[in-house]
């Protein structure tokens, strides 16, 4: 989903490193162009695109913690909100079929990622997106369990963490059943 990526483009590895990948011309210039959007003057992007990162990462952080969005979440994604242009075009595939395929015309990345979030919000079950609960991280991710249990993302530091905390959990649980 692009606004996850777009919220994971400041990949945090700790308090004094951030990695943040809208500062390369090449990775926003691909990540784009895997978007849908062909633009070739992109360093006008960058701020919008940062603004709207922080917009979004508030508004998952706003989620976890109370359920709902607030009213600044709500009136920061309608400043993002804009007119959408998707122009389609009807082909033939390789069995004669026709096939639909569409561009966005208006090459307004802010706007389309921000509405692919609002769209996620209203159509899927917004208690699986989240935060990675490593401070250190913080990365952006859907959880996939029945009951929406991960607390953490699938990189390995983290996954590790997982693993090194549920064996201190047992260790603990261990300790005290040989006490009783
Ligand atoms: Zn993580």
């Amino acid at each position: 989903m692009i606004f996850i990526e777009l919220i994971n483009s400041e990949h945090i590895h700790g308090p004094d490193h951030v990695d943040d990948h809208l500062d390369k011309a090449e990775w926003l210039y691909e990540a784009l162009k895997a978007w849908g959007f062909e633009i070739r003057d992109i360093a006008p992007w960058v701020g919008p695109l940062r603004e709207l990162r922080i917009v979004l990462r508030a508004a998952v952080a706003e989620l976890m913690e109370f359920g709902q969005l607030n009213e600044a979440n709500i009136s920061q994604l309608n400043s993002f909100l804009g007119p959408i242009t998707y122009r389609y075009r009807v082909d033939l595939d390789a069995e004669g079929k026709t096939a639909l395929r569409g561009t966005f015309e208006d090459q307004s990345p802010t706007h389309v990622i921000a509405l692919g979030f609002c769209r996620y919000l209203e159509n899927e079950d917004m208690k699986r997106l989240k935060l990675c609960e490593n401070t250190r991280c913080r990365e952006a991710f859907i959880d996939p369990t029945r009951n929406k249990s991960k607390k953490w993302c699938a990189s390995n530091a983290c996954g590790n963490l997982t693993k090194v905390r549920a064996f201190r959990a047992r260790k603990a649980v261990q300790v005290k059943n040989e006490k009783s």
